[in-house]
């Protein structure tokens, strides 16, 4: 017997056509960072498939996919080499735990993270998805210290943590507690373990932060010179080694959320390697499966790792591990992806695709009168808008603009982010920021905006 509140409308079979998908869709799904209100007023596009740089509707409509679909699509939908893994894995077993057994997959991939992985970095512990993976970094440096407190007896208790302003690190709630976006995370204060909070780029004040807690601080937590959901702030070069070397000079552990930076987005395999740095523990997700599948990783040296290590009776254990943990189908999907970055000579060939990226901003962004400011590392940029009245919902506008011109970009706030596969054609890249500026000028121009009464 079906529920009275499901919707009386075949959405399963051959006949269902977009409309009634998009119907059931508004009255069934809630969709994440949404409000669902304003989510019932638009018409939604539901994507059908894709191919290369091109998503494409229920409808046929074709559009650039922008956003990389949320940070993660690496060398492009449908791609020859990462399908044929994926179903050649799929032929074998598509998933077996982690937990009690292993499977080759997992293996090799770890095998060649750790070769991609600043040097030090010796370990991998697989997840299923980024806020996870810093979950565990933050877990692994809390039981690090108290297991070592238990051995010596002597040092102070490690619970406490330093993050950065506006830091992005996930939605569960470990990941929250060193989050510093207040729109995103400040009502959940209740919730959350202490946590200090640093000035992006301030080498001072991490200085003085370390200088008066350090041996309260299990880790500093950042997001390797760009911090992504803040809205593509880039810090200072120089800003990431120093942090490295206060972690060092106070003995406090330094984990480098590489979630959004990782496998080529800054023109470089991972940010951290720009400075020369490496963490104690690193975590991976979004890129790591060339945006197929959900896999992450937290990457660790052996000095942590040995930490862990004692007697059955002694309870060292991580006592940690997910289900879909190390999936196969994603590792297969991860071996390909990485595989792809030596046969297309993808760093390289990004690092091509950059240079004419800040060439295009430069000519057709950076001059409109309604963009205060573009900042860009690599393939991930930000495009900040002059303040507009909150309700107009200004940059919410400027992707609706482009959605009509084919492309799909998304707002954080008052900025829009572009953050394409780094497999982007220099013709597509063109029309992408083509579209992106035609977007912001007919969304701002005078006649559009609401007349003041
Ligand atoms: N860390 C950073 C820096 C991120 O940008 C994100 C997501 O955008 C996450 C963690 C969370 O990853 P996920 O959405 O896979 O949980």
């Amino acid at each position: 017997m079906r529920s009275s509140s499901v919707p009386a409308v075949d959405a399963t079979g051959p006949a269902a056509d977009s409309a009634s998908l998009a119907e059931l869709d508004r009255r069934l799904l809630w969709h994440p960072f949404t409000q669902q209100r304003g989510w019932q007023q638009e018409p939604a596009i539901l994507i059908e498939r894709a191919r290369g740089t091109t998503l494409f509707d229920t409808e046929g409509r074709a559009y650039i996919d922008g956003v990389s679909s949320l940070w993660c699509n690496v060398h492009g939908h449908g791609h020859p080499v990462i399908d044929a893994a994926v179903r050649d894995q799929l032929g074998r077993v598509a998933h077996s735990t982690m937990l009690g057994l292993s499977h080759p997959p997992a293996v090799r991939l770890a095998k060649r993270l750790l070769e991609v992985a600043p040097a030090g970095l010796s370990r991998v512990f697989y997840s299923d998805n980024g806020s996870t993976a810093v979950e565990i970094a933050l877990k692994m440096a809390f039981q690090f210290w108290a297991q070592r407190r238990g051995r010596s007896g002597s040092e102070r208790e490690r619970t406490g943590f330093i993050h950065l302003r506006n830091a992005y690190h996930g939605d569960t709630v470990g990941s929250v507690s060193v989050g510093g976006i207040d729109l995103f995370h400040q009502l959940y204060r209740p919730l959350l373990f202490d946590s200090w909070q640093a000035e992006p780029g301030d080498v001072a004040d991490m200085e003085r932060l370390l200088a008066c807690h350090a041996d309260a601080v299990a880790a500093v937590v950042v997001e390797p010179l760009v911090q992504g959901a803040a809205g593509i702030l880039v810090h200072p070069p120089g800003y990431l080694r120093a942090v490295r070397e206060l972690c060092d000079r106070h003995d406090v552990l330094l984990i480098c959320d590489e979630v959004a930076t990782g496998f080529g987005r800054t023109g470089t395999m991972f940010a951290c390697q720009q400075e020369d740095v490496a963490p104690d523990l690193m975590c991976v997700a979004k890129g790591l499966t060339g945006g197929y599948l959900p896999l992450a990783a937290t990457l660790t040296t052996e000095r942590i790792y040995e930490g862990f290590l004692g007697e059955h009776e002694e309870f060292r254990t991580f006592f940690h591990g997910h289900t879909y943990t190390g999936n196969p189908l994603a590792c297969a999907a991860a071996l390909a992806t990485l595989e792809l970055f030596d046969s297309e000579r993808t760093l390289e060939r990004v690092r091509e695709t950059s240079a004419l990226f800040g060439a295009l901003l430069a000519e057709r962004i950076e001059p409109l009168d309604t963009v205060r400011e573009v900042r860009r590392l690599g393939m991930m940029c930000g495009i900040e808008l002059v303040a507009f009245e909150l309700a107009q919902r200004m940059s919410h506008q400027v992707t609706l603009a482009a959605r009509r011109r084919g492309a799909i970009i998304r707002p954080l706030g008052d900025v829009l982010v572009l953050m394409p596969p780094l497999s982007i054609t220099a013709a597509e890249l063109d029309r992408l920021v083509s579209v992106t500026a035609e977007a912001i000028s007919e969304a701002t121009a005078p006649s559009a905006l609401p007349r003041a009464a």
